[in-house]
């Protein structure tokens, strides 16, 4: 029997360095993990560059590579991707942002960049969107919360351009910023100017909203700002079923990931930060009751990673292992673990480090390897591949591959 179906476990920031309260070794290497141990003894393993060697990959471009379209060819930057993350139907020539709540005070400065850890904005997002009028630009907008303060913007119509800069000062006790063409084009310019009304709208709406009204009275920040940032036009995907002819799902609680799947026209599995790893475990598997293809993205070893906390990314990891325990009997399902990138807790941000590579399914070749990490399995039978040949080695193990020549 082979496998005919591929799970995508990627553990977000999962490689590391040497960490010193470890004795040198990585939070991988210290972590006791026998699930993915168990995987990587049952299967082939190697080191994989997500983009290629020396390249410090984003979760974004190294998901887009990973999931085989080259980042070269289709990135267009974050806003549009975390736009569609919080489901928005983003289209080719969209302009999207991410949009953050914040909290101004009476002069107008910004006195909280999260607006009073603001959790749920579902209702006052409505009235953004249902609010803003931007019709005398010929432009309608779209705009979605996310998790806490985050929420997402999207532009539509013609003459529009991602050559704007951000009204997010990004620090407190200033106003928040006019936003500014970042080229010469009369496109930029124009956009430039719808963004500027679109804060002074939403700052109207909000100001007074019932929901900050409230929030004031109980002695909180109100979310009275919305800060934009991370201007980009909406890119052409071809679909991931058009592309690897399987039909998917993403399963992601990072907006920006989900929007990555959602853009290739996986369909977007919502789950949260707090949705508990076995809950998205099981999720994971009821998507395989009807789709061929499932990415899975578990995002806090990455965060931890970047607040160099090694023991506590030692021990999510641990975590993550405990959660998986239901992947290890469907050896139906050619599973891959990887990373996106590595975040060593030493450098506080993403590494060009290869991560550590485990396929493992009915079918597929068995190395020596017994042990998930970044040293281990760099000694493994799958050697070291570039992450752009991940899809298609995969496809070739569940025989989805086109033969090539006679
Ligand atoms: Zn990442
Ligand atoms: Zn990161």
């Amino acid at each position: 029997m082979t496998a005919s179906k591929i799970l995508l476990l990627i553990i977000d920031g999962v490689g590391d360095r040497p960490c010193a309260c470890f004795g040198g070794k990585t939070p991988l290497q210290a972590a006791s993990i026998p699930n993915l141990d168990r995987l990587a003894a049952d299967g082939i393993c190697g080191i994989m560059d997500p983009v290629a060697p020396g390249i410090r990959a984003g979760s974004d471009t190294a998901h887009l590579s990973l999931l085989g379209y080259e980042p070269q060819k289709y990135y267009t930057g974050r806003g549009p991707l975390e736009a569609a993350g919080v489901g928005i139907a983003m289209k080719p020539g969209m302009i999207g942002f991410r949009a953050n709540y914040s909290t101004v005070d009476d002069d107008g400065l910004v006195i909280d960049r999260r607006a009073g850890r603001i959790e749920d904005t579902t209702e006052i997002s409505r009235a953004v969107k249902e609010g803003v009028d931007l019709s005398k630009y010929g432009v309608t907008i779209e705009f979605e919360p996310g998790t806490g303060h985050r929420a997402a913007l999207a532009l539509k119509g013609d003459g529009l351009s991602a050559a704007v800069s951000t009204n997010d000062p990004k620090k407190t006790g200033v106003a928040p910023l006019v936003i500014v063409p970042e080229d010469d084009t009369p496109e930029a310019k124009r956009t430039a100017e719808i963004c500027n009304e679109f804060s002074r709208q939403a700052y109207e709406i909000l100001k007074n909203h019932p929901v900050n009204l409230a929030r004031k009275a109980e002695g909180k920040n109100p979310a009275n700002v919305v800060l934009i940032r991370g201007a980009g036009e909406m890119g052409v995907y071809e679909t991931f079923e058009e592309k690897h002819e399987l039909s998917g799902s993403v399963v992601a609680s990072a907006a920006l990931i989900a929007g990555i799947g959602s853009s290739v026209g996986l369909e977007r599995i919502p789950v949260l930060p707090s949705t508990p790893l076995d809950e998205q475990v099981q999720l994971v598997l009821k998507q395989f009751e009807t789709k061929d293809f499932v990415l899975f993205n578990i995002k806090n070893a990455d965060e931890y990673g970047h607040d160099g906390k090694a023991e506590e990314k030692k021990a999510f990891l641990e975590k993550i292992d405990a959660a998986i325990l239901p992947f290890l009997e469907r050896t139906d399902i050619m599973i891959a673990v990887c990373g996106d990138h590595s975040t060593p807790c030493s450098v506080k941000d993403h590494s060009a480090d290869p991560v550590p590579l485990i396929i493992r399914g009915d079918g597929c070749r068995v190395d020596n390897v017994s042990a998930y990490d970044e040293i281990s399995c760099a000694a493994g039978a799958m050697c070291r591949i570039s992450g752009a040949y991940l899809m298609p080695v995969l496809l070739d193990l569940i025989d989805k591959t086109h033969k090539y020549g006679a």
